[in-house]
């Protein structure tokens, strides 16, 4: 058993949302929380020294990546991530199944986890190659860096997982994609079911480690999904896969599953916008990861509070690029205390992202990272003081 404990500390009382205390060796975690996602052992254009300066808790690394680049053995030989990127805090790694789906039908599909494509009534974008071959042994997974074809299974994910020296594991799964039909959704889940089985047995034991419900957006699948990952001994429970065609059935799928658990942690794997957090910590969702923050961040996209106008339907962002930023003195967001918003202003900003500076990246991915674990906090301190509820409204207005 790897060193993990978890205590819900309070539930609040209308919703699923709970407050808790997760326990590692390298350190607490505080949640719900929002994992900044380190994929290449970097969370973009940040080291290890900025992380600290904001307080982050945790990050989560990629298993396929790193394997591929610079290779799990080349780490493993440096003594380990944590090591290898000065972070000594809990380090979570994903199992390398979420490349089953955004190289294999996602690519093909060319769509991303939440098809929000059937509400609009658009036609499905042209198909690409698919860049994995999925067997009941594992999936064959193509290179994004090279081209060449890399095989994972249970063993083999287990093995790098245990290279990395993560602090907190995941089975190896499958994950479909939201226009994957009932019967090959249930394929997937029934090989990620024996998978789990598989990952338990040969994983690390200084290692704690999730399991992963499928079952994409079908309500007997995802129950039974539960049922089975529930029963085994995992350390904590993560909700993969499809979660269907729009927001509305990603939270129908939480509320399918959340009740059928018991009090370890559970973790959403891949998701993290704003009201993502609400609607999610609200079902009973402890920790979340996503490379949103800095991914938007690059893209010249800041995050803002409702008090600097943020709103569902500006995403809580401004373009940073927007002209009226030009001689706009005043910080990114009012509210917010990280460093760029204490030293910068929305015109310095626009001027080093038009200028192509590297300091932008930096400074943009600081607030943008600052921001959701901000925002964390606050929906923690909202569930101890009994006002989460009033806390979602005032920021979501609905
Ligand atoms: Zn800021």
């Amino acid at each position: 058993m790897g060193e993990l404990s978890f205590e819900v500390l309070k539930q609040d009382e209308e919703t699923g949302a709970r407050l808790g205390l997760m326990r590692t060796s390298r350190g607490d975690i505080e949640t719900p929380y929002f994992i900044p996602v380190a994929t290449l052992a970097s969370v973009k254009a940040l080291d290890a020294g900025d992380l600290a300066s904001i307080g982050v808790q945790c990050t989560l690394a990629n298993t396929y990546h790193l394997h591929l680049k610079p290779g799990d053995e080349t780490i493993r030989k440096l003594g380990g991530l944590h090591k290898f990127m000065a972070f000594s805090r809990p380090i979570f790694s994903d199992s390398g199944g979420f490349q089953a789906f955004s190289l294999g039908l996602g690519r093909e599909h060319n769509i991303s986890k939440i098809g929000c494509i059937f509400p609009e009534g658009r036609e499905i974008r042209e198909k690409r190659e698919n860049w994995t071959k999925v067997t009941e042994d594992g999936i064959s997974f193509k290179s994004i860096y090279d081209g060449t074809w890399h095989f994972l299974d249970p063993q083999r994910s287990m093995e790098i997982q245990s290279n990395l020296g993560s602090d907190i594991i995941m089975a190896f799964d499958e994950c479909t994609s939201p226009l994957s039909d009932y019967s090959y959704t249930k394929a997937a889940m029934d090989r990620t079911h024996a998978w789990a089985w598989q990952s338990l047995k040969h994983h690390d034991r200084n290692q704690a480690i999730y399991g992963i419900i499928q079952g994409g957006w079908f309500k007997d699948l995802r129950r039974e999904s539960t049922d089975f990952i529930a029963e085994l001994p995992f350390e904590g429970i993560a909700v993969g896969g499809s979660l269907g065609n729009c927001k509305k059935d990603m939270h129908q799928v939480l509320e399918w599953v959340v009740p059928r658990l018991d009090q370890r942690p559970r973790h959403l794997l891949g998701i993290g916008e704003i009201d993502d957090l609400f609607e999610c910590i609200q079902r009973g969702i402890d920790t979340f990861d996503c490379v949103s923050p800095t991914r938007i961040a690059r893209r010249g996209d800041l995050y803002i509070s409702p008090q600097s106008g943020g709103r569902l339907e500006n995403k809580f962002r401004i373009k940073i690029k927007s002209p009226q930023h030009k001689e706009d003195g005043r910080p990114v967001d009012s509210a917010c205390g990280c460093p760029t918003c204490m030293n910068y202003s929305r015109a310095y900003l626009r001027h080093l992202y038009r200028s192509g500076e590297l300091t932008y990246f930096r400074l943009a991915s600081l607030h943008n990272v600052y921001f959701m674990l901000r925002l964390s906090e606050e929906i923690r301190q909202s569930i101890k003081q009994g006002t989460f509820m009033e806390l979602k409204k005032r920021w979501l207005r609905a």
